[in-house]
């Protein structure tokens, strides 16, 4: 399996516009950093968690030409936002795109995206999607595949995360349940956001993310929906213990 990530940055991106933190006129190219969102491809599978209004760069620096579904946490813009740009897929592909997502995230992209779940006089350029609601403790496959939807909290929102194999991508945590943790045994690579040093209302800290990262004793983790107010990468990666990472935008891995 293969865990491209596309995006690593919180909802505005760094750098923000207009902003002159150090962080943002950083020349690290790992500090610069996407809206949120991952590339998993295993075996003949090829699918992204999340959308959000990067979409289009992302697949362009990426290279990714095949996309079987996107899975997605929830309706926040920086993580729904490029949905219109799955329209070379949908044209390559001549299928609708799988979409798995929560019931009410469903009818909130129905909402805001109205002609691409259009049924009667569609437009002709619009892409088109298949939709299935994901629900909690229900298990659902792509291809061969089990995936595990494992709930998490951010703040009042419900959010899910999603277990493939011994891959879990987490983000938009702020808390999870004791039971959703049970779904993490025995994972390798933990993906979970971290946000800044200071405690937020509805996203993980640094230390709240160390803490769940000890909790649940991966292989590996790494850190994303990070704020320039985090720090600089090289900088913040130092201060990590040895087994966790921050991740950062076109970072590859392989398990
Ligand atoms: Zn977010």
């Amino acid at each position: 399996m293969q865990v491209y990530f596309l995006g690593t940055g919180t909802s505005q991106g760094i750098p923000v516009i207009g902003s002159n933190h150090p962080v943002c006129k950083s020349a690290d190219p790992k500090d610069k950093r996407l809206r949120v969102s991952v590339w998993v491809s295993w075996e003949e599978n090829s699918v992204v968690i999340d959308c959000g209004p990067d979409f289009r760069q992302q697949m362009l620096t990426s290279g990714c030409e095949k996309l079987d579904a996107i899975l997605f946490t929830h309706e926040h813009a920086d993580h729904t936002a490029g949905l219109d740009d799955i329209r070379p897929f949908f044209f390559r592909q001549k299928k609708d795109i799988p979409v798995y997502a929560h019931s009410r995230v469903l009818e909130n992209l129905n909402r805001r995206f109205d002609y691409i779940f259009e049924t009667e006089n569609k437009y002709p350029g619009a892409p088109g999607v298949q939709t299935f609601a994901v629900n909690n403790n229900e298990d659902f496959k792509i291809g061969q595949t089990k995936i595990t939807p494992v709930e998490v909290n951010h703040g009042n929102l419900q959010v899910f995360g999603y277990r493939i194999q011994d891959f879990v991508y987490l983000t938009d945590v702020k808390t999870i349940d004791t039971a959703e943790i049970e779904k993490l045994k025995g994972v390798k690579v933990l993906v979970v956001n971290a946000l800044r040093e200071e405690p937020h209302q509805t996203h993980f800290s640094l230390q709240d993310a160390l803490d769940f990262i000890h909790l649940v004793q991966p292989e590996r983790a790494y850190l994303t929906h990070i704020s320039h107010l985090l720090g600089f990468h090289e900088e913040v990666q130092q201060r990590l213990p040895k087994n966790v990472f921050l991740a950062y935008d076109n970072l590859t891995i392989t398990l």
